[in-house]
């Protein structure tokens, strides 16, 4: 079998995936692939799914419910590819798993790279009142393929990180709530148990990058709606670390998270995992920046400032614009990078005073100017 570890769809990269791009290459794809057209999205355009394998083990994944989530499309993309190019790693796939990827299931927001469809709604609020086309869609293919687990599959952005710890999260897992509860039939017993297993494997490649997701019951998330129908359901939040904003760093791990959790499934290993070792993961919370400017002086005041990049498509391309989020003490908080000012005054270039939510580029820190966009990193 091809080893995974660095394997990618070299078609595709960055942030920004051309639908159009995608949608040849899922028709290029050998019919042993079984494209299929599941239905259309607002503004018509096709909704594809592959189904692949003649195993016993059913596994429905998704990914850019959200359309500016593009990060697990990517890793499915690998995982595609990377079956495409090995007879014997197809076979071995064909054999045991019957597998219905969905790689973008909200074409419209990954064109215009927004996390609502056309209509601005967010497929993830949908799944009672089924107002949108794609979120009919997933739960139509959800109710005639009968899965026995679902891989909802997302991006957070990157201002979380570990608790209490300085370290980003590079993957999140969860498996979502069935009630109120958080109670814990056999069906979520096993994504548990899965998870658990998932996060020990990835650990090894990312020691200590990998971290639970907060625990809500939202019955209007898909998530929950399919973990509601017994289906054992875990989401995928591909994260963010250092410096990779283009997250083709990241899709490596979250490749290697899919292919670690087909094969706990293939020999069944997840059972070996507890419940208690899926509590043990570390929360993952929102304590980073992508960038923290420390001991500052604005204001007559001692302080520091929070950035977070904030993403625009320009041109097919995603950039990235340092807004400012947070004035204050970020004692307890990380950055992906971090500036010390040693107490000195700060000014923006050219507006002087820096206030929330401004966009800066520039900072004027004592004599030295500090260029913060992304450009020069
Ligand atoms: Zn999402």
């Amino acid at each position: 079998m091809l080893k995974t570890k660095n394997f990618r769809n070299e078609r595709f990269f960055g942030r920004y995936l051309d639908y159009e791009e995608v949608s040849n290459y899922l028709r290029s794809l050998p019919p042993a692939f079984n494209l299929c057209c599941q239905g259309y999205s607002v503004l018509k355009r096709p909704i594809y799914s592959l189904t692949i394998g003649e195993g016993k083990t059913k596994v429905l994944a998704w990914s850019q419910m959200h359309g500016n989530e593009t990060t697990s499309t990517k890793a499915l993309l690998d995982f595609i590819d990377w079956i495409n190019q090995d007879a014997e790693t197809f076979r071995w796939y064909n054999q045991r798993f019957c597998l219905q990827l969905i790689p973008v299931l909200n074409p419209d927001g990954a064109v215009a790279y927004t996390r609502e469809n056309a209509h601005h709604a967010d497929l993830n609020r949908d799944a009672i009142t089924l107002k949108q086309p794609e979120a009919r869609i997933l739960q139509k293919i959800g109710a005639h393929f009968k899965p026995d687990f679902a891989f909802n599959m997302h991006d957070q952005d990157s201002l979380y990180g570990i608790a209490d710890a300085n370290k980003a999260t590079i993957l999140s897992l969860l498996a979502p709530a069935l009630d109120e509860a958080r109670s814990i039939p056999p069906s979520r017993e096993r994504a548990l148990q899965l998870i658990a297993g998932i996060a020990a494997q990835i650990n090894v490649l990312i020691p200590g990058h990998v971290g639970r997701y907060k625990d809500e019951f939202n019955p209007n998330c898909m998530g929950e709606y399919f973990q509601m129908q017994g289906v054992s359901t875990v989401l995928f939040e591909s994260g963010h670390f250092g410096r990779d904003y283009t997250r083709d760093q990241v899709r490596k791990y979250v490749f290697n998270a899919f292919v670690s959790a087909l094969s706990l499934l293939a020999d069944q290993a997840y059972k070996n995992q507890t419940t208690s070792s899926y509590f043990d993961i570390p929360l993952n919370t929102e304590n980073f920046y992508d960038l923290i400017i420390r001991h500052v002086e604005r204001e007559g005041a001692m302080v520091d400032i929070g950035l977070k990049y904030v993403e625009e498509l320009k041109d097919g391309k995603i950039i990235f614009l340092p807004r400012v989020e947070k004035i204050g003490n970020l004692k307890g908080y990380y950055g992906h990078k971090e500036i010390e000012g040693l107490g000195q005054k700060i000014d923006g270039i050219p507006k002087k005073n820096i206030e929330l939510n401004d966009i800066i580029d520039r900072i004027h820190i004592n004599n030295e100017i500090f260029t913060i966009d992304l450009t020069n990193n």
